[in-house]
């Protein structure tokens, strides 16, 4: 390279080889602008407040410091992950097997509600102790006030979509007696792609002189592989837009939003009914079967998803290149973090977005405001499939 232009790598931040060797192992070449920020800081213990928009690779940043900083005791829970769903959960659990594969006196559990009873949860806890928590604040709060899951030494305490997690007064609470359970020394951090004005005094409250790392430039957020449009429907129009949109776009796989779990099992029969390969997940199901519409979904046998916001944010599905709200989300912010399910670490995609009321209307021009992003109208003639 010329002078003044260093690539920097992940050997850059002097990890320990078992480390690196997953890295590489995982196709990881360069660290994302976020990594090279913030890990040479939170791999030292630093507590982090990370604002960084979506897809660029915010989980790295807390899976590979707290593995680097881990020396597992065998017995006693180190690290603790919170989060709020629990497909989320599960898989960040798998991005630290994946990354710890090299380390095998590294165990990690997941914890969450629907599938296991506590007691079951607190009996596996007691048979063998994982060095890493990951969890949803509800299962983990239980845990804890079952004695089964102690958490005096614990080292760092991460808490991911953390504006999502503190906005909601129930997990706020949660979080806050989980917190009061660890040692007053400890490394905190915190992660999303939105952190808004009122969010940030709350979750600066957890931490001491933290990295600050934010994104206060709106704008800054919007992202450039991902092409955005909207077309203009009744809510009868809808079915039929959505199968042309399918027909016409060339897509690896397509994920639609609804406002509803009852509007996300209607469209999926009816999709199923006209022969698209698709699949429903929404909080009204069955935990099993939630994960195992996400694994199915992950797994690249089915090609599309109907889904509520719950998927809306931090699920990470590489093949998604289209995101369709067949209903339009009722704020800017929601809009982000789902269109940003298509188009993860910066490669193309396309987001469509049904127009039918003034309400959607008045978002769709929020967005268009705060994000300054021209959101045009999908051409007539569809879109040429080189461009994304
Ligand atoms: P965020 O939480 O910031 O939205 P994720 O942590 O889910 O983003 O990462 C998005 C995708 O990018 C994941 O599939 C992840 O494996 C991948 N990724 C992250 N960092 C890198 C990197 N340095 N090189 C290549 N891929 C990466
Ligand atoms: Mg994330």
């Amino acid at each position: 390279s010329y002078v003044g232009v260093h690539a920097t790598t992940f050997k850059d931040f002097l990890l320990k080889p078992e480390l690196l060797r997953a890295i590489v192992d995982n196709g990881f070449e360069h660290p994302s602008e976020v990594q090279q920020t913030c890990i040479p800081q939170s791999i030292h213990g630093m507590d982090v407040i990370c604002q960084a928009k979506s897809g660029l690779g915010k989980t790295a940043v807390f899976v590979l410091s707290t593995l680097q900083q881990l020396d597992p005791v065998p017995g006693e829970v180190s690290v603790i992950v919170i989060c709020h769903t629990r497909e989320l959960a599960y898989q960040i659990k798998n991005e630290y097997d994946r990354f710890s594969k090299y380390l095998p006196d590294v165990s990690t559990g997941v914890f969450y509600g629907g599938s296991s009873s506590t007691k079951d949860d607190a009996k596996a806890l007691k048979e063998k102790t994982p060095n890493i928590v990951v969890g949803t604040p509800g299962r983990l709060v239980a845990l804890v006030r079952e004695k089964a899951l102690r958490l005096n030494h614990v080292k760092t305490f991460v808490v991911d979509e953390c504006d999502r997690v503190l906005e909601s007064l129930n997990m706020r609470r949660d979080v806050q007696d989980i917190f009061r359970e660890t040692p007053h020394t400890k490394q905190v951090m915190m992660f999303s792609a939105t952190l808004s004005n009122d969010i940030r005094p709350i979750v600066k409250k957890f931490m001491q002189r933290p990295l600050e790392l934010y994104v206060d430039d709106d704008a800054k957020l919007t992202l450039h592989g991902l092409q955005q449009y909207y077309v203009k429907v009744t809510e009868e129009e809808k079915n039929r837009k959505l199968n042309e949109l399918l027909d016409n776009l060339e897509f690896n796989q397509v994920i639609i939003f609804v406002r509803s779990s009852s509007r996300a099992n209607l469209l999926n029969k009816l999709l199923n009914d006209s022969c698209f390969p698709s699949i429903a997940v929404n909080g009204a199901m069955k935990q099993e079967d939630r994960i195992a519409r996400y694994k199915e979904f992950k797994d690249f046998n089915k090609r599309i998803c109907v889904a509520t916001d719950l998927f809306g944010r931090g699920i990470d599905i590489e093949r998604i290149n289209l995101a369709i709200n067949y209903d339009m989300p009722k704020e800017a912010d929601q809009y982000l973090h789902r269109v940003g399910r298509a188009g993860r670490f910066g490669t193309k995609g396309v987001a469509v977005s049904m127009v039918a009321t003034e309400d959607d209307e008045k978002v769709l021009e929020d967005i268009q405001g705060r994000f300054s992003v021209k959101i045009q109208e999908f051409p007539a003639e569809g879109i040429d499939a080189s461009t994304y």
